[in-house]
């Protein structure tokens, strides 16, 4: 009896350093079943004098894409053959799209936080929006929220070397009005904050009871807090926040938002958000 079915799959996945607690994975090969489609997402421990070679492996086993972790979401820059425009700008890659022998670097992290927002029906135009924090993740957030219209920009962070660097690029380049506060003491949220984001790691499991420094007095009904965090998704600032009368909205539709979008540029399909949400929802419950 012949057999026609191909045992080859399709291959994507992530390079970082440490990995293996990546969920990424889950997410992904969630989608691949939902979507019916004979795909794998490979979780891959790279160290970071081996990343070249990684491409190389890359090119040669001819994979659809990678996502980029921790610590090569700047250094795989110099191994890819294009960038986006919002790669260029953010300057970090989580995403690599294969298109023929060239490889395409992308950062979705900011454009999964514009989703998750616009799947609450929040629109960002003419928004002033607060971010907690100024590392990679606030970086992609504030430019891709900069360029989806938001009006005005603050950046706290503790170091004021990555928020000024980081203010002065969204004054450059994109249409908000930035500004930076360093943060020194309890940070209290000016009226007229339309969208306070924690974008630090405080609060990531396991120092789930942290909080960042904020006056948790100062956060007003009217304000929408977001948390990057995504495990736990709803956060102990989360918490605090909606106690106060505030809405809230977690990390985990910003990591699915951006595994959507990584999805659809690999495999060409809409992402089944839905499952991906699901599967994370599993692995992340208390
Ligand atoms: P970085 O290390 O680049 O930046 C961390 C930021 O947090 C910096 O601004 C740092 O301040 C600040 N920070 C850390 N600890 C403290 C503290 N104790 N007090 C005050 N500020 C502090 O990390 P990333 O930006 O890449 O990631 C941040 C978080 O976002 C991580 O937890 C990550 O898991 C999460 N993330 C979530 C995503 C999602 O899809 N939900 C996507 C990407 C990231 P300073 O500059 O002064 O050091």
């Amino acid at each position: 009896m012949s057999d026609t079915r191909s045992y080859k799959a399709e291959l994507v996945g992530v390079f970082g350093y440490p990995v293996a607690e990546n969920p990424t994975i889950v997410m992904q090969e969630a989608a691949f079943a939902a979507a019916d489609l004979h795909w794998r997402y490979l979780t891959i421990e790279v160290l970071p004098e081996q990343l070249a070679d990684a491409i190389q492996g890359l090119r040669a086993f001819n994979m659809r894409g990678i996502n980029l972790t921790i610590p090569h979401k700047v250094a795989v820059i110099a191994h890819l053959d294009e960038l986006a425009p919002e790669a260029t700008l953010i300057g970090a890659v989580n995403t690599v799209v294969r298109d023929g022998e060239r490889l395409v670097g992308h950062n979705t992290d900011g454009k999964g936080f514009v989703r998750s927002l616009q799947d609450a029906g929040v629109d960002l135009a003419g928004k002033h929006l607060v971010f907690l924090g100024a590392g990679g993740a606030a970086r992609a957030m504030a430019v891709e929220s900069a360029l989806a219209g938001a009006a005005q920009i603050t950046i706290v962070n503790r170091s004021a070397s990555r928020g000024e660097t980081l203010v002065e690029l969204l004054n450059e380049r994109t249409p908000a009005a930035a500004r930076f506060t360093l943060l020194d003491g309890k940070y209290a949220v000016p009226d007229g904050t339309d969208i306070l984001v924690n974008a630090t790691s405080i609060g990531l499991f396991p120092a789930v009871d942290d909080l960042p420094d904020v006056d948790l007095d100062s956060i007003k009904p009217g304000v929408l807090v977001c948390d990057v965090i995504p495990n736990p998704p709803y956060t102990a600032f989360l918490q605090a926040a909606a106690a106060r009368g505030a809405s809230t909205l977690d990390g985990l539709g910003m990591l699915v938002g951006q595994g959507a979008i990584a999805f659809t540029m690999w495999t060409g399909r809409d992402a089944p958000v839905a499952a991906m949400r699901r599967s994370l929802e599993e692995i992340f419950r208390p």
